[in-house]
């Protein structure tokens, strides 16, 4: 069974309807993809499974529990994490330190979280004291990515994580991904990018104007595109 559901979400703009009536499971040790153009729907429904936006009709739940209604310090907890699209590192605390705020913030249990983070994602070298400010795209999406890994979750939600990463980077973030993967993890990444889409996704559902309209694997799904 999924461990983050979405049931019949619903969400309005006025009078525009940015979604209409969209399932989504998230599975453990599954990467999900979504896919689709501009203006389908792919942040919306991010921002509805991330539980930062409150759908006016359905319901999104981890382990059976309703996480709408939840400030985010709660949601954290229970075990979803998400990247920003604009990245939201601190620039004047150091890359270490980024990644221990998460751990902070994160399901309490492993004093280690940040040190197996930083070595997880190879920000463990000199790199790790230096100021976030300043460090190049690809280097700053890996300490994004730390400081939502450290928080320890079951659910990690992606959003446009190959964006400004040249083609190498965005090989070995499908490597950390599919690693994160194996270990049980349910991902989602929302992305454009179609290299890192049929590289790494199990699933990918294809968003079109408020509505998944196919759902596949990413050979028979990304092929018909
Ligand atoms: P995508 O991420 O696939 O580009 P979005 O979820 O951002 O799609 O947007 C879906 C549709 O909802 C688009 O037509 C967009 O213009 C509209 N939209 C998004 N946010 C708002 C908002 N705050 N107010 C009004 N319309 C919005
Ligand atoms: P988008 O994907 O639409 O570009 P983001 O996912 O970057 O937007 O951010 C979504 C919302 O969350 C925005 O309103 C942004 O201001 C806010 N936000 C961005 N970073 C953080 C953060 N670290 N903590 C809380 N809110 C944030």
């Amino acid at each position: 069974p999924p461990v983050l559901e979405a049931r019949a979400l619903r969400v309005r703009y006025g009078g525009f309807t940015a979604l209409d009536g969209v399932d989504l499971g998230l599975v453990a040790g599954r990467v999900t993809a979504v896919v689709g153009p501009n203006g389908a729907g792919k942040s919306t429904l991010f921002h509805c499974l991330a539980g930062t936006l409150r759908p006016a009709r359905g319901s999104v739940r981890l382990a059976g529990r309703d996480i709408t209604r939840l400030p985010a310090h709660a949601r954290t907890r229970l075990g979803i994490a998400r990247t920003f699209q604009q990245l939201a590192v601190f620039p004047t605390l150091t890359v270490a330190e980024n990644v221990r705020v998460g751990a902070e913030q994160g399901r309490p249990g492993d004093p280690r979280a940040v040190e197996r983070t930083l070595r997880l994602l190879g920000l463990d070298g000199p790199v790790r004291a230096r100021p976030a400010a300043g460090l190049p795209t690809g280097t700053l999406r890996r300490v994004e990515l730390a400081r939502a890994l450290a928080t320890g979750p079951r659910v990690l939600l992606l959003d446009e994580p190959a964006a400004g990463l040249d083609t190498a980077e965005v090989a070995a973030l499908a490597r950390i991904l599919k690693a994160l993967a194996a270990d049980g993890t349910a991902l989602l990444v929302v992305e454009h990018d179609p290299n890192l889409v049929a590289g790494l996704a199990d699933v990918v559902h294809v968003m079109a104007a408020g509505r998944i309209v196919a759902s596949g694997p990413p050979g028979r799904v990304l092929g018909s595109l």
